[in-house]
């Protein structure tokens, strides 16, 4: 799960991080009521889950400023609101269509001497969360890292310890902090492993962290993600959840216990298991076909839940045909044969549905499909059914 910029900021604050002073607005009129209560210069940031929003664009707005403006003006503050609410922003990481934004972040304008980038992912290599810093920060830190890859420091931090005040000097000597920075740089890297630990973050972000011309060390940009199996333990971050930035057909499945991954084909596929799922995508693909998406069901598919999947599935208008390839393990094909015909029955789907069933009372289960007298074709295997779908789906 992903949280807002100003989110992060105050979980940063309250673990003693810096931030620059900022109000939230929902609107124009509150942006500009948050503009008179800063009194001065302020920046006006978009507030969407996608990051690189400083180099995006407002879609079809004829505006050339992206998500992070700078500000000096009242009125000014107004009309470039009103552009950040009326069009999607579109970034690097929001795909063409962009995303809409419900928030802006008035903030204090910092001047700025210095940007540094600081991060914390979990290291999957060493099997520890590990504290990333670089001196060259506000750019794209994967830029720097495919570059010269040996300009990211890295410190591993121990979970228990949290990051130790002799991890966190070095790095901050290393970044060239003057000694009178130094405490409040190694304050802030202190703060974000607290976070990060603390809330089960995947990964947590201050790009950039800048210097300001008379040496205070503020977090300017904050991004956070957490891990969603961990999210039953904070309840307080499951608040912050944003349901707008999210996939409505993610969403929609997630809470019916089902898995769902959007993709940019036309073939729809309805599966049990992920390895499944991956091999289904993989032959679909060697067929000539492309996913528009998965759609796994898990080990125990009730009629409810192969339902609320088609209608999950059908929903999506770039289905032009739909896999069903299910190996019956635990459940038994015919009673996954009995779900489908009884969801087909009430979703009256009108694309085509392919559907290959294989493992334990499978004879039962082709029969009852066969039986039906519903426009199911059914497949013997798998090359069989990619080819079916594909060729259906044309
Ligand atoms: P992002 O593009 O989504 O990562 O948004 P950021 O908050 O990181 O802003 C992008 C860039 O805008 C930063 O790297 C800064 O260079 C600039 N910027 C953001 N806030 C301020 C500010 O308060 N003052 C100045 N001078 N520049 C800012
Ligand atoms: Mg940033």
């Amino acid at each position: 799960m992903k949280i807002h910029e100003y989110q992060a900021k105050e979980l940063l604050s309250a673990a003693g991080a810096a931030v620059p002073r900022g109000i939230v607005a929902s609107t124009p009129a509150e942006a500009q009521k948050a503009f008179d209560a800063m009194g001065g210069p302020v920046v006006l940031k978009a507030q969407i889950h996608a990051g690189g929003r400083g180099k995006g664009r407002f879609k079809d707005s004829g505006k050339d400023f992206g998500g992070v403006k700078f500000i000096r003006s009242r009125d000014e503050v107004g009309s470039v609101a009103e552009v950040m609410f009326k069009y999607p922003l579109v970034t690097k990481q929001t795909g063409e269509e962009g995303q809409r934004v419900s928030k802006v972040l008035v903030q204090h304008a910092a001047d700025i001497a210095r940007e540094v980038y600081l991060g914390m992912v979990v290291d999957r290599a060493i099997g520890m969360p590990v504290l990333m810093a670089c001196a060259e920060g506000g750019v794209e830190i994967e830029e720097v890292a495919a570059r010269s890859p040996e300009k990211i420091l890295k410190a591993p931090v121990n979970p228990d310890a949290g990051l130790l005040p002799f991890q966190a000097r070095p790095l901050a000597f290393a970044l060239e902090f003057t000694p009178a920075q130094v405490p409040q740089a190694e304050k802030m890297m202190t703060a974000l492993a607290r976070v990060f630990l603390d809330k089960d973050c995947s990964l947590a972000e201050i790009n950039p962290l800048v210097v300001t011309p008379s040496g205070d060390v503020l977090a300017l940009d904050a991004k956070m993600t957490f891990d969603d199996n961990a999210l039953f333990r904070h309840p307080d971050i499951e608040t912050l959840r944003d349901e707008t930035e999210e996939n409505p057909a993610e969403l929609r499945a997630a809470r019916s216990g089902l898995s769902y991954i959007s993709l940019t084909g036309t073939i729809g596929c309805l599966v049990n298991g992920a390895g499944l799922a991956m091999s289904t995508m993989d032959i679909i693909k060697y067929h000539g076909g492309e996913p528009a998406n998965f759609l796994d069901v898990g080990g125990g598919a009730n009629k409810d839940q192969v339902t609320e999947a088609f209608r999950i599935l059908l929903g999506d208008p770039r289905v032009k045909a739909v896999l069903v390839n299910i190996f019956g393990g635990i459940m038994k094909c015919d009673i996954i044969a009995a779900a489908i015909i009884a969801a087909f029955q009430e979703v009256k789907p009108k694309v085509p549905f392919v559907v290959r069933l294989e493992g334990t009372n499978v004879e039962a289960g082709r029969k009852l499909l066969k039986e039906s007298g519903l426009n199911i074709t059914t497949a013997s295997d798998l090359t069989d059914a990619a080819k079916k779908v594909v060729a259906a789906g044309r």
